[in-house]
């Protein structure tokens, strides 16, 4: 059967002197892996549209067994992201989440979603760390975990004051706080901030600066997720941290290209 995917992809791996592996993540069937023949040959009309993060539209014949990739158009070729460090860590960190998280061969348009957008605001020059952030979020469902973000998980009161609870799996107000002693307490805007993370598309978020504490405030409470839920450590995320510990070894640029030099923090994106 010859199918006409709309893709992206996720990683490739060569397979003998000349050919790749390549899985996609497509919008039509999901996750889906197939022989790429001949694409490590430079000349090759697979070769460039084949490579990391490119998002194109692929003829992949599919039978028993791996499916093989007999064409493939480029929609974006995302040139930005595979030349600067910074992009590429934080591109490869989306990729790999949504790689981690997802079946094979079950389409998730919803997931295909988030990883279009989120690539397509790190090619456009958006701030990557919040962007990689925002996928985080995102993804969460995918985890098993669907944050309970509206409302007092425990008593439903949507006034007052909040804190984050890991045990009750999302936000706690004051008359609440005593049945978990590890909540997080949240000023309003913190509160606002994690309800955009979630719930807010993309488009709306890319546009958003945000300070550096406030990232690493709301990448806190979503790496404890990942990591009591999952347990999973991902090697883009090892190679963020040394890329943050020492980016003059890698020529990194933090700078992001459409960072404004005001730091606003009020998401214009309301939850309504
Ligand atoms: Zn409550």
């Amino acid at each position: 059967m010859l199918n006409k995917w709309e893709g992206i992809v996720l990683k490739t791996q060569p397979y003998g002197e000349t050919n790749k592996i390549v899985t996609f993540m497509t919008r039509e069937a999901g996750k889906v892996t197939a022989m790429a023949r001949g694409a490590k040959k430079p000349s090759s009309r697979l070769a460039s549209v084949t490579q990391p993060f490119t998002y194109g539209s692929f003829l992949i014949q599919q039978g028993r067994g791996m499916g093989t990739v007999q064409q493939g158009e480029p929609l974006e070729s995302m040139r930005h992201i595979r030349e600067d460090i910074v992009a590429t860590a934080y591109a490869s960190y989306a990729v790999e989440l949504v790689d981690r998280l997802i079946e094979s061969e079950k389409a998730e348009p919803y997931a295909f979603e988030v990883l279009v957008q989120a690539l397509r605001a790190i090619e456009e020059g958006y701030d990557p760390e919040a962007i990689a952030l925002f996928v985080e979020w995102k993804m969460l469902p995918f985890t098993g975990v669907q944050p309970i973000l509206h409302e007092c998980a425990s008593c439903s009161a949507v006034d007052g004051e909040f804190a984050f609870s890991f045990t009750q799996g999302g936000f706690l107000c004051h008359r609440c706080f005593h049945q978990d002693p590890y909540i997080i307490r949240l000023t309003p805007t913190q509160l606002k901030l994690i309800r955009m993370f979630y719930s807010v598309p993309i488009e709306k978020i890319g546009k958003l600066t945000l300070k550096k504490e406030t990232k690493k405030f709301i990448k806190k409470i979503s790496t404890t997720i990942y990591e009591e839920q999952t347990g999973m450590r991902l090697k883009s995320k090892s190679f963020i941290e040394q890329l943050e510990r020492a980016p003059q070894l890698f020529g990194a640029n933090f700078e992001s290209k459409k960072e404004a030099s005001e730091e606003t923090e009020n998401p214009q994106a309301d939850e309504n």
